[in-house]
């Protein structure tokens, strides 16, 4: 092979490379003159700005990047949403006051947009109580927790809870990767606060479409000895569940459901739900409560309610007789007007008990309308008769409201000798001289009546007696 043949000519060379000078004088001027274009100040300042720009977005685009490499490797980021309880607990440390350390003073991190969540509950005979409590509004702010920087973005979802309508919301805590150990502390700061507003309180949850929500304000706890039942009720149900719930392993291990439940009933006003309450108060515990009589409750939800039961709650299922009302009302297609149907409320009952306990109690004025499939272990283990107010109830009463008055309790046996002579309770060999019954709540009454005032209680008590029943 030549090396001719390998290697281009110089002249050859010169043919194909463009000559970037075309006014190379003794050459004919190219119709791609670079010089003249150049020469042109329109031209070159084009030029020059489009390079400019050209570098402009390049720059642009690597802050950009650069922002996210930024955010990625030295942010962290943290999203709560509405569903976890967490969100309400992080809401509450969100707007405590903090001097120094948390939300501080500069215009730059103080919350300016606050919203407002009102809470109100009707007392029985009374005023309502509201209670406000300021939150963080929509949007972005900045908080400040020990030396970190917390950017709170909180934010409502165009997606909504499909069985409450309400629109999804989350809050994310945002912050620097080196300070990612503060949401430990901001976590433990704020569950804390959450259990210390709830502490001595007895959490009431109700039914909301299908999912549970707290009712109201968490209420004081109240203590089992303000309720009066009849010698030995209170001491044998309260017994009863303490060893059930010690008694977890035990129901593991012969594959158990680890459930109980209890039925009480008897007329109004003779303290079930004030004990149940109690009780829960006594155990630690919330109340979940679902009234069976109320429409909209149907076998479905009320199945899905039972498996979502909000934790280390008792379950209270009021007026357990309006499922048994509702048996004839089933028509062909199984449809039963909106409400409870029997087999939904038994199905509920038997439905799958999660790992946690389950304590679960009925309630009926009417015993005579329930079905004895009711009572069955795991549905109904104990039913207990809550009745009118015996002697030994009206003389417990008594105490409780007189007792730092009535020094030699004399005034209560005057008010026992009234009642007896009213046929309202027995004397005390237990014989009646009347057919009268009334009720507890009708004896508290009474006493709150006439406060501090015994004679009043005394002379009132014809009160007590029933009045016929005029339909
Ligand atoms: P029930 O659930 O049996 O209809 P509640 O517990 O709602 O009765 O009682 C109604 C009111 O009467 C409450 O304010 C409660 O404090 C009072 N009450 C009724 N029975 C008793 C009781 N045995 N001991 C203390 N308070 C009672």
């Amino acid at each position: 092979m030549s090396q001719d043949s390998a290697e281009p000519h110089p002249s050859d060379l010169k043919k194909l490379t463009p000559s970037l000078n075309m006014s190379t004088p003794g050459r004919p001027p190219s119709i791609l003159n670079l010089d003249v274009l150049f020469d042109n100040p329109v031209f070159a300042g084009g030029i020059g700005l489009a390079g400019l720009g050209a570098a402009a977005a390049i720059a642009r685009r690597s802050v950009i990047q650069g922002a996210s490499l930024v955010k990625r490797r030295l942010l962290v980021d943290l999203e709560i949403s509405k569903q976890d309880d967490s969100y309400q607990w992080i809401l509450a440390w969100l707007s405590l006051p903090r001097p120094s350390g948390g939300v501080i003073s500069s215009s730059l991190t103080r919350i300016h947009h606050l919203s407002m969540k009102t809470t109100s509950r009707a007392a029985a005979n009374g005023p309502s109580h509201a209670h406000f409590f300021l939150q963080p509004g929509y949007g972005r702010h900045i908080v400040r927790h020990g030396n970190a920087f917390i950017q709170v973005n909180r934010e409502k979802q165009s997606s909504a809870n499909m069985s409450t309508g309400e629109p999804h919301e989350t809050v994310t805590l945002t912050t620097l990767y080196a300070h990612r150990h503060v949401f430990e502390d901001i976590f433990a700061e704020a569950h804390q606060l959450a259990a210390s507003a709830q502490e001595g309180k007895t959490i009431m949850y109700s039914s909301r479409g299908m999912d549970w929500v707290p009712f109201g304000d968490a209420r004081r706890k109240r203590p089992l000895n303000s309720v009066i039942l009849d010698e030995g009720i209170k001491e044998r149900i309260v017994e009863d569940v303490k060893d059930f719930i010690g008694r977890q392993q035990w129901y593991v291990d012969r594959g158990i459901p680890y459930r109980r439940g209890y039925l009480l009933y008897g007329p109004p006003g003779s303290g079930k739900s004030s004990f149940i309450q109690a009780l829960a108060g006594e155990l630690d515990f919330g109340v979940s409560i679902i009234n069976l009589s109320e429409r909209g409750i149907t076998d479905d939800k009320l199945a899905h309610l039972l498996r979502k039961l909000p934790p280390r709650t008792i379950l209270l299922l009021e007026d357990a007789d309006a499922a048994f009302r509702n048996r004839q009302q089933v028509d062909a297609d199984g449809y039963s007007g909106g409400t409870v149907t029997f087999s939904g409320l038994l199905n509920a009952l038997d439905g799958v008990a999660a790992g946690e306990e389950r304590i679960a109690f009925l309630t009926t004025n009417h015993i005579e309308r329930l079905d004895e499939a009711l009572i069955r272990p795991g549905r109904v283990d104990m039913t207990v008769r809550i009745g009118e107010a015996t002697r030994y109830q009206a003389a417990q009463m008594w105490d409780r409201f007189y007792g730092d008055i009535d020094v030699d309790g004399a005034g209560r046996e005057r008010f026992l000798q009234k009642l007896e002579a009213l046929g309202l309770v027995a004397n005390a060999s237990g014989e009646r001289s009347g057919t009268f019954r009334t009720s507890t709540a009708a004896i508290q009454g009474l006493f709150l009546f006439n406060k501090g005032d015994m004679d009043g209680a005394v002379e009132m008590a014809e009160g007590l007696i029933p009045r016929k029943y005029e339909p």
